[in-house]
């Protein structure tokens, strides 16, 4: 696979998502972890942005709720450019309406090669890392390559 490199500044651009069931603990780790937060850029889908503004006082940018669209505004963010770290507390006890957005939201985060905690265990030692105060290059799929590739496959 070829790839090239993107770089991802010291403030990182993170989306902060969680499903119902989960939602309280996603507040709470944020509350407690405000001092790193803050230094950051952060989004979220609907409900999840809403309340965490309301109950941390974070300015947490908000997209369509998940359900209605929110999994892939976030999806087209990463795939843009626009998100490039993602702590996700998706409820692994029951199924959602939107399972199929989930599902392709956890694809493009793995295919440009974003940081994502699924769970407040790795959240926690993704946060701790040294390289949240860092740039770093993120290797993704040279995309722009690859069509240059295929154009010229029709291009007889
Ligand atoms: P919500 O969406 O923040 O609007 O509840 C989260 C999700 O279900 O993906």
């Amino acid at each position: 696979m070829d790839n090239q490199s993107v770089k991802m500044k010291k403030k990182k651009k993170i989306a902060l998502i969680a499903h119902d069931n989960m939602k309280k603990e996603l507040i709470q780790w944020v509350e407690e972890r405000k001092n790193i937060l803050e230094k950051h850029q952060l989004m979220g889908t609907g409900t999840t942005a809403r309340l965490l503004e309301d109950k941390t006082g974070l300015e947490v940018k908000g997209y369509k709720s998940g359900p209605m669209g929110g999994d892939q505004q976030i999806g087209a963010r990463i795939a843009e450019g626009e998100i490039d770290f993602m702590i996700f507390f998706w409820d692994p006890l029951e199924a959602q309406p939107h399972d199929p957005d989930v599902k392709a939201l956890l694809r493009i985060a793995v295919l440009y090669d974003i940081p994502v905690a699924n769970n407040r265990a790795t959240a926690d030692f993704l946060l701790s890392s040294p390289l949240m105060d860092e740039e770093y290059e993120r290797r993704v799929y040279d995309f722009e390559g690859a069509l240059k590739n295929r154009v010229k496959l029709f291009d007889k």
